[in-house]
C-alpha cells in the first residue's frame, strides 16, 4: 500500500511520506512521542519485543533491585506463550505497551491486517496480565494511515524513542553499556530489548547483563529514571 503511496507522490511529497513510514518519531500518520521533557535528569528505559524469560527476569530482577520504573512493549504471541512472565512486570508495577501480536511491519498492511494486530495484542496482554494497554510502539517504528486510526480506537498513545544501541545484534554487554552511557541526554527515550520479535526464544541476556552497569553509570552522571506512565495522554 506505501508502495502505491510512494508512487503516486513526487519530490518533497515523497519525502515526506517516507519519513512518516521510517522515522519513529514522526507526526505524519498521528504524534508519536520521542523524547520526555527536555528541561530536567529525566531518563525512561523501555523494552521491546518480550517478554521472554531469560532476559526479562533477570531484568525484572534488576529494576526491583535498583528501584527503576520501566515500560515493555509486550508481542501478544510471546505474552501467550510465557504468561507468568507478562504478569510478573505487570505485578511489578511498570508500563506494559502493545507492539502487536506478531510483531509485523504494519507499513505494507491494510486497514484490516492493522487492526486485528493491534486489536489481538491488546486482548492478549489485557487477558493475561489484568492490565489494558495504554501505549503502543510500531514494530521498527513503521507506520502508515491505517495505523493511526487502529491506535485511535484503541485509544492509545504512541511512542516512538530517542535512540536504541543496536542491542539485537548482540553485542557484548560492557559495549551495549558504553552505547547507552555515550548517547544519554535529558529526556531521552532509550530503547533496549528483552525479547526478539521475530523468535520468542531469541537471546537478550546480554541486555539483560548490561543493564544493572547502565542503571549505575546513568545515576553516576546525576540522571534520574521516571516512568513512561507520566508521558502517557
Ligand atoms: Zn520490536
Amino acid at each position: 500500500m506505501i508502495d502505491v503511496l510512494l508512487a503516486g507522490a513526487g519530490g518533497a511529497a515523497l519525502g515526506a511520506l517516507a519519513t512518516g513510514v521510517y522515522y519513529p518519531n514522526s507526526r505524519l500518520f498521528g504524534r508519536a512521542i520521542g523524547w520526555g521533557p527536555r528541561g530536567g535528569g529525566g531518563l525512561y528505559l523501555t523494552f521491546d519485543d518480550g517478554p521472554n524469560p531469560d532476559a526479562t527476569e533477570a531484568i525484572l530482577d534488576t529494576l526491583a533491585a535498583e528501584q527503576v520504573p520501566a515500560a515493555f512493549f509486550m508481542v501478544g504471541e510471546h505474552v501467550r506463550r510465557f504468561p507468568a512472565t507478562a504478569r510478573r512486570v505487570a505485578q511489578a508495577g511498570h508500563e506494559i505497551g502493545n507492539h502487536t501480536q506478531h510483531h509485523v511491519k504494519l507499513h505494507t498492511l491494510g486497514p484490516a491486517r492493522i487492526r486485528d494486530e493491534l486489536e489481538r495484542a491488546h486482548a492478549t496482554i489485557a487477558e493475561t496480565t489484568g492490565r489494558s494497554p495504554r501505549t503502543f510502539r510500531a514494530p521498527h517504528g513503521y507506520r502508515n494511515p491505517f495505523v493511526a486510526s487502529a491506535v485511535r480506537r484503541l485509544g492509545y498513545t504512541v511512542f516512538g524513542w530517542s535512540f536504541g544501541v543496536w542491542d539485537s545484534d548482540r553485542p557484548p554487554s560492557e559495549e551495549i553499556r558504553r552505547r547507552v552511557r555515550s548517547k544519554l541526554a535529558p529526556g531521552a527515550i532509550v530503547l533496549l530489548h528483552d525479547g526478539d520479535g521475530y523468535d520468542p526464544a531469541g537471546d537478550r541476556r546480554l541486555t539483560a547483563e548490561a543493564l544493572p552497569g547502565i542503571i549505575r553509570d546513568a545515576r553516576a552522571a546525576g540522571w534520574e529514571f521516571r516512568s513512561l506512565a507520566e508521558l502517557v495522554a
